[in-house]
């Protein structure tokens, strides 16, 4: 398993001096801290998890977005959606498993973290919109899915620009 901390950190729960300062930097968060722990103890039930990789995580508040490596959301997600059920259910919010962006740029890499982002949602399209002040990029989801959306559009607008450093705006058509 791969972790923003080491696994010892993850398997006592107390920090060595090593994550302890990234953690007082701020090159990782309470919440990468958190999520590390419980992931190391959900694999005594779910030995999948051994090959997982957690790069990081962001918290917007209702939702918790894991990033894993290309490929390797499967990991994170579980078997019928096991782990980041048991994850959300610890955490008492919304837990959405997305893969890192190569190139964000690239539309088919920027919809297809967005579907991912937003599932059971289904997203419509994702396009650029040429405006004078310059291009922007809308995000639009299926208008019957605002109930299943898994937080605010602030909230995936946020994840989305922590995810990609791009501003997308999200709406529902
Ligand atoms: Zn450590």
């Amino acid at each position: 398993m791969e972790l923003p901390i080491c696994e010892v950190c993850a398997k006592t729960g107390l920090l060595c001096p090593g994550c302890e300062e990234k953690l007082e930097r701020g090159e990782i968060t309470e919440t990468d801290v958190e999520v590390s722990k419980k992931l190391v103890e959900l694999r005594e039930k779910y030995p999948s998890l051994e090959d997982a990789v957690l790069l990081r995580t962001i918290d917007t508040g209702s939702l918790v977005v894991l990033v894993t490596k290309p490929g390797m959301a499967g990991k994170l997600i579980g078997k019928g959606g096991r782990v980041s059920r048991a994850l959300s259910d610890h955490l008492g919010k919304k837990v959405r498993v997305v893969e890192e962006v190569e190139d964000p740029e690239d539309i088919r890499q920027l919809r297809k973290l967005i579907q991912d982002l937003i599932i059971p949602a289904r997203l419509l399209s994702v396009n650029v919109v040429y405006e004078p002040e310059g291009e922007r990029y809308k995000a639009v989801i299926h208008h019957r899915d605002r109930n299943r959306v898994p937080a605010p559009v602030d909230e995936l607008q946020e994840a989305i620009k922590e995810l990609t450093g791009m501003e997308v705006e999200v709406t529902f058509g």
